[in-house]
């Protein structure tokens, strides 16, 4: 490297907008990487591949330990460059195999990631933002409000972090198979990190998932779901909740801007440009609320239509989540009777259901329990609200 890039480097900034910060390398996706050696460096570009190999298959953070790597370069890296995970607070091991981790994003805020095990898969479930401000009434993130997006650094860190504890081996023996952008936070508002940490997550120097098995979870950001398709092949969920728009503007405040109409034509179009995925509806399971046979009966209907728009059966796919409790909450979960017969209705229809088995109760991790710390939230929510409002959805927070 040059003397003119020597001082080139420390005029970078981080994520956090700190100039002369050292480069967090979890920050660059593979191009990205590419691009900081070939032009910030002056090195070849598959020095970028050795060091993700490094990073993301041996779980090393240390130059010094990158044998393959010369010393002058190690040296140059040490001094402009880190490999810096997300601080571990707390890690839980639920009885029945869920794992949690609370993982320290800054001093004052936290997130949680949690791991679920199952019949010949594991799937990590993965943050994308510290709180969420679109309210939805049923989920635990939501009562603490927003704080703010986490870097792509902080979402892959999350999935590095589990990968390494699990002794996960890329390519090899697989114990993280999966990944749900499903924890803290709407993904599609924070859209270019969570791209960025995406094509990490399925990049082969990276954990090396197939597209199928990384899955975004979104509220319905209609405009996003587009954007979204044009730029990754990612398997696509949607939190759906209800069949109708008067329960589901209830439940999910964001649906008063993009109601079911116009999130299911999104979502047709998503399906269409990617032939072989199906869409999964999330649908939480409320007694007295959403879970009468009324309600699966219009929801067969809305996803029967969908798969003939796509041409598809099975197009669509419905995931019955059983709603999990949390301090504060007027909801109760659905009886396991009335869920059966709910999914049975959407059976007969020849709707493919899975009911969602509730997993890491004992440690709060089940779904919707994710609950990080959120520190100054007002400031923040203000904040976010001022950014929703600049993409038109200043009523859904
Ligand atoms: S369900 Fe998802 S989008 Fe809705 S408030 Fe919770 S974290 Fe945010």
């Amino acid at each position: 490297m040059t003397e003119a890039m020597d001082k080139l480097i420390p005029s970078l900034t981080n994520p956090e907008g700190q100039a002369g910060a050292r480069v967090n390398l979890f920050d660059l996706d593979r191009e990205g990487l590419e691009r900081f050696f070939a032009e910030t460096l002056g090195e070849k570009r598959f020095r970028a591949h050795q060091i993700m190999k490094w990073m993301y298959h041996q779980h090393v953070t240390d130059f010094g330990q990158m044998t393959d790597v010369g010393k002058a370069l190690r040296s140059r890296l040490e001094q402009h460059c880190e490999i810096r995970p997300p601080n571990v607070v707390l890690d839980q091991g639920s009885s029945d195999g869920t794992h949690k981790w609370l993982l320290g994003m800054d001093t004052s805020n936290s997130i949680e990631t949690v791991f679920i095990p199952d019949k010949g898969r594991g799937t990590l479930c993965v943050s994308s933002q510290v709180g969420c401000g679109l309210n939805c009434q049923f989920c635990s993130t939501a009562t603490q409000g927003f704080n703010r997006n986490l870097s792509t650094a902080e979402i892959i860190g999350q999935v590095w972090t589990a990968s390494k504890h699990l002794g996960n081996k890329t390519h090899h023996q697989r114990k993280l198979t999966n990944v749900v952008m499903m924890g803290m936070g709407e993904p599609l508002l924070n859209f270019d990190n969570v791209v960025r940490a995406m094509s990490l997550m399925r990049d082969d120097y990276g954990f090396g998932l197939a597209n199928k098995r990384v899955t975004l979870s979104t509220a319905g950001l209609v405009p996003m779901i587009d954007k979204l398709s044009e730029v990754s092949d990612v398997s696509l969920a949607v939190s759906l909740h209800a069949p109708d728009d008067d329960l589901r503007t209830q439940l999910v405040p964001l649906n008063k801007k993009y109601p079911i109409a116009e999130l299911l034509d999104a979502c047709v179009r998503y399906a269409l440009r990617k032939p072989r995925t199906s869409i999964t509806f999330e649908y939480t399971m409320m007694k007295g609320v959403n879970d009468q046979p009324a309600h699966a009966r219009a929801l067969a209907q809305l996803m029967r239509k969908f798969d003939a728009r796509v041409q598809r059966e099975d197009a669509a796919k419905v995931n019955l989540i059983p709603f999990n409790p949390f301090t504060g909450t007027r909801f109760e979960r659905s009886e396991e009777a009335d869920i059966r017969a709910f999914q049975k209705i959407l059976l007969d229809q020849k709707v493919l259901t899975m009911v969602r088995r509730t997993r890491g109760d004992d440690i709060d991790a089940a779904c919707g329990q994710l609950k990080g710390q959120v520190m100054d939230k007002t400031r923040r929510q203000s904040e976010f609200k001022r950014k929703l409002e600049q993409q038109g959805v200043s009523d859904a927070a």
